[in-house]
């Protein structure tokens, strides 16, 4: 099988021969196609799609296949199923159900780098807490840990939690030790807190500028402290309601383009038209305007974003080029977790794991055409 589309690091066109699911060979054509190819997206942040739910109340391995495979529609190729702050059986179970989709099925193991464990080590005050349900917000337990990552079977790649809570900085020790990495959020640390928490390992900021208080001094604070720390990267939802697109742009800026990482948030209401749905045990609304809101609150329970989409945003919001935005959710992520050698660019034998879309230059918005898993069609089609 052969691609010819217009590549977007150079924009010129590329015919990319696919043999057993690899890129086996990549030429320079003198066509100029209309079409474009790029890596399949990865999204690190993802807590369900197009109705189904990794936090489902009854959590079950179809469930999250079926969120894995609604996924492809964003064109998200690999990511991370995100499970957050629930309790002790809750979370067992959920991380059980991401587990046991992958051992059944090889194409969602392809698809699952492994699970962000999200809380429950987390603040418990209100703002830094977000949706998180106070309830199941605990200190950070070692021993409850390594009966999550049991559950997971050893599938937990990444936790989010917060520094300033007792025992944080052993725990960031131990996982960072295990090869897990750490992203702080849902936090309210302090300067020394946050750098004692660096020091410990942790890597990442999760959703930067959300999970926060609605106020706060306007310096110093936990988001400038992060924003231009350069030994963390930074998760961005751009949704456009998690940051009005003026403090995307300033954030992007500041973190800087091989630093930032587009995450989606999404939860299982993106794909779905507006309405009321339960999360977590939880009211949400998803509004016209595809802002997802915690009934009766003003704060956002996650985004209803389809990664494809948050590209678009991301050059309208930032002005940055096409390639530049595709970096932030195929090449940054695949280097956090460690796997830039067969994730986020194209080369020869790499698997087939592709996006191919239409560019809408005026409008800047990118238009899902077809993605690839290891070189079959798994969602739209290939041009005639
Ligand atoms: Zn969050």
């Amino acid at each position: 099988m052969q691609i010819t589309a217009r590549d977007v690091s150079d924009g010129r066109a590329v015919a990319l021969t696919i043999t057993d699911g690899t890129i086996s060979t990549i030429e320079r054509p003198s066509a100029t196609p209309s079409q474009w190819v790029a890596p399949a997206l990865i999204d690190i942040q993802v807590n369900g799609y197009g109705g189904f739910d990794f936090n489902a109340p009854a959590p079950s391995a179809e469930t999250a296949c079926r969120a894995v495979v609604a996924l492809r529609e964003a064109g998200v190729g690999l990511c991370l199923p995100t499970v957050t702050t629930g309790g002790f059986g809750q979370t067992r179970r959920a991380l059980r159900a991401i587990a046991d989709a992958c051992a059944q099925d090889a194409g969602i193991a392809h698809a699952v780098a492994g699970i962000h464990l999200e809380g429950p080590y987390i603040s418990p005050l209100d703002g830094p807490r977000g949706a998180h349900p106070l309830a199941h917000v605990r200190p950070p337990d070692w021993d409850e840990f390594q009966l999550f990552q049991e559950a997971a079977r050893g599938m937990i790649r990444l936790v989010t939690l917060a520094p300033e809570l007792p025992g944080a900085i052993d725990l960031i020790e131990r996982l960072t030790a295990q090869g897990i990495l750490v992203a702080l959020g849902h936090h309210a640390a302090t300067a020394p807190e946050i750098d004692a928490a660096v020091r410990a390992g942790a890597r990442l900021c999760t959703h930067l500028g959300n999970g926060a208080h609605a106020q706060l001094p306007r310096h110093p604070n936990y988001i400038w402290e992060q924003l231009g720390d350069d030994r963390l990267s930074a998760g961005f939802i751009l949704d456009g309601h998690h940051l009005p697109p003026s403090v995307a742009r300033s954030m992007l800026r500041a973190k800087g383009l091989t630093r930032s990482i587009l995450v989606s948030d999404a939860i299982h209401v993106a794909g779905m038209p507006p309405g009321s749905a339960e999360f977590m045990g939880m009211r949400v609304e998803l509004t016209p305007e595809r802002r997802v809101n915690l009934a009766g609150t003003p704060y956002l329970a996650g985004s209803a974003l389809a990664l494809a989409e948050g590209i678009g945003n991301a050059v309208r919001f930032a002005g940055i080029t096409l390639a530049e935005a595709l970096r932030l959710a195929t090449v940054n992520p695949a280097a956090m977790l460690g796997i830039d050698d067969q994730w986020g660019t194209l080369a020869p034998g790499r698997a087939a794991d592709l996006l191919v879309f239409s560019w809408d230059d005026g409008e800047q918005v990118l238009h899902l055409d077809a993605l690839l898993a290891r070189g079959a069609v798994v969602y739209g089609e290939l041009p005639a």
